[in-house]
């Protein structure tokens, strides 16, 4: 009589885990490894030992391994990944960035966008000051120091004189993880970073 409700409960996880015995140095474990798509396009970011279980699962194969680390189980030797792919193609309909003040900071690299510094704390401006109907919308926040901010006041640049380095945009998945994750090279072809478009996506 409970089948229906116990049928409710969240399946047991994968029965592979990696030995606690084996001798993976935490760090190296921990490292990121870009995970692509059936399709070859990112899907995300997950440690190494989550992308070993997936290949000793079936699930992934290797892209490309990190330059000469390797990480040792009690019987065997492995080249520690740097990008894998799954074997099969994940749905992700809805992959959009989340509006946040700590996005909006991240996307514009903690950068003021109206005078370049990098230092003092970061407010978020809202470029079309709200009192006059500015929306809190990617296109219409930066990052701002204080001191930018204070001066700008409840002006709009046009008003208060001050220019934007660029001009905001929706970031995309591929953004977060340029600015996110120290980028390894076997990721840049995969993050459209490859050497000859390096100079030009800042
Ligand atoms: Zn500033």
């Amino acid at each position: 009589m409970f089948a229906g409700h116990f049928s409710h409960r969240t399946p047991s996880k994968p029965a592979f885990i990696l030995s606690e015995r084996s001798s993976m140095n935490g760090s190296v474990i921990n490292r990121s490894v870009l995970m692509l798509n059936q399709n070859y396009e990112p899907l995300t970011v997950c440690s190494a030992k989550r992308a070993i279980v997936l290949m000793f699962q079936g699930k992934a194969e290797v892209i490309a391994n990190a330059d000469g680390m390797k990480i040792r189980s009690v019987r065997k030797e492995y080249s520690l990944p740097s990008v894998v792919r799954l074997w099969t193609y994940v749905k992700v309909p809805h992959k959009r960035i989340m509006l946040t003040r700590k996005n909006i900071l991240t996307r514009d690299n903690n950068q003021c966008q109206y005078c370049g510094t990098h230092k003092g704390p970061m407010t978020v401006d809202h470029i079309i000051p709200k009192t006059v109907g500015g929306k809190d919308t990617w296109e219409n926040l930066v990052c701002s120091c204080a001191r930018c901010n204070n001066k700008k006041g409840d002006r709009s640049p046009e008003y208060s004189g001050m220019k934007l380095l660029k001009r905001p945009y929706r970031p995309t998945f591929i953004t977060f993880i340029q600015r996110n994750y120290r980028i390894d090279d076997p990721w840049k072809p995969y993050l459209f970073l490859d050497s000859k478009q390096f100079t030009t996506i800042t």
